[in-house]
């Protein structure tokens, strides 16, 4: 006969999920009630309004799409698409390629415009590609690439794609809650998230938010939206479209889900937003402080690093697999491994939301120079702790 399950506890410190406070946990076993019942109705609408500051937008249409960060990308591209339209893609890494994948699903026509994985979406090749291009519709690009821990300079790119008259798609997976992202200051057209990074909050929940252009781009399209799920008029129908207008059934929403997301929002309203992106930046400069004391370099430029997302070379005789399991069994430490091109090269450490504290950076270090040592690799002992700690006592 099976047993309860009982996970082991970890510190997560890959490109997410990242470790939930207890406090949302805690929000998460409270009891299950209708999710048509006044009382989460009411909850419903704080998310909503919650979600416009972790956002930074007065946008209406901003709520949670009830499925992963995947399905927030699915969101954007299927309501918005239609067969036959051309999308300008950007890609740097992995998520730009699943942005492609979305638009060809779409029956629409991807214009790639392609950077080096590990470097930032290059504004001049957008332009350069939308002046070749003078029928595309969409700019899609990804703000935080997690794949390589590249964060591009969104607001630019924005300001190209609308020159061009074209609407913007952005992924702000990871991004949101841990690095500057102003919504409406940048005149994002649309954009999707998810909650299990710099939210710090359980997965399967991705916040969306699309802007009166995008809406009347949905409004008006000539053919359905093929997913009947992630269809916006539809879906519009539950959430409320802010007008207080009675709300029908659609999908029972992950009710219990909610209850954590709501916290995880509360808990991001106390803190204040910039104090979170203050935070996840000075825990990036103590982590790296102590990697690059180790003797392990970044991939991506300085200047151009996400903090919450650290990708750093191997050093000479660490064995990649053999590193990641040991410091899973021996610590109980999860950090990523490379994706694509960059798989066996480079190691991804997260530090996102209530993940970017001291204690899992002094974790971390310790626990990864352990095992480095010890199996003889080409690292600087006795450096990193000190390193990190002088930046974390400033
Ligand atoms: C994690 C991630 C996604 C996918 O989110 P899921 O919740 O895993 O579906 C999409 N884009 C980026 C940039 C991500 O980091």
């Amino acid at each position: 006969m099976a047993i309860s399950f009982n996970p082991p506890t970890r510190t997560l410190m890959g490109p997410g999920p990242s470790d939930v406070h207890p406090r949302i946990l805690e929000a998460l076993s409270r009891p299950t009630i209708g999710h048509l019942d006044p009382a989460f109705v009411g909850m419903m609408e704080e998310c909503k309004t919650l979600l416009q500051y972790a956002f930074q937008t007065k946008n209406a249409l901003t709520f949670p799409v009830s499925a992963p960060g995947s399905a927030g990308m699915e969101t954007c591209f299927t309501n918005l698409i239609e067969p036959g339209d051309k999308v300008v893609v950007c890609q740097n890494g992995v998520f730009g390629g699943r942005m492609k994948e979305n638009v060809e699903r779409c029956g629409a026509t991807a214009v790639m415009v392609e950077d080096a994985w590990g470097e930032v979406v290059d504004p001049q090749k957008l332009e350069d590609a939308l002046k070749a291009n003078p029928d595309a519709r969409f700019v899609a690009f990804v703000h935080a690439e997690t794949s390589t821990g590249a964060q591009s300079d969104a607001k630019t790119l924005v300001e190209i794609a609308h020159k061009h008259d074209c609407l913007t798609i952005v992924d702000a997976v990871t991004s949101l809650a841990g690095t500057p992202l102003m919504v409406d200051d940048w005149n994002i057209d649309s954009i999707y998230s998810g909650t299990q990074k710099c939210l710090g909050c359980v997965p399967g929940i991705s916040p969306v938010s699309f802007n009166e252009a995008a809406q009347d781009v949905i409004k008006n399209r000539k053919t359905k939206v093929q997913s009947w799920f992630l269809d916006l008029n539809l879906v519009m129908g539950y959430w409320g479209d802010g007008g207080g207008g009675a709300r029908s059934y659609h999908h029972t929403a992950p009710i219990n889900a909610l209850y954590a997301l709501h916290e995880s929002l509360v808990m991001l309203e106390e803190e204040g937003i910039e104090n979170a992106w203050a935070r996840h930046e000075k825990m990036h400069q103590a982590l790296r402080a102590g990697l690059e004391a180790m003797g392990l370099s970044f991939i991506v430029k300085e200047g151009d690093r996400l903090p919450q997302l650290n990708s750093v070379t191997l050093p000479e005789g660490a064995e990649d697999a053999v590193v990641r399991k040991r410091l899973l069994e021996e610590f109980n430490l999860e950090i990523g491994a490379g994706l694509g091109a960059l798989a066996g090269k480079v190691w991804r450490i997260g530090l996102m939301g209530s993940g970017a504290n001291s204690k899992n950076i002094l974790v971390c270090l310790g626990a990864l120079e352990s095992v480095l040592s010890d199996m003889g690799a080409n690292i600087n002992g006795g450096k990193a702790l000190p390193a990190a700690m002088t930046v974390l006592s400033k």
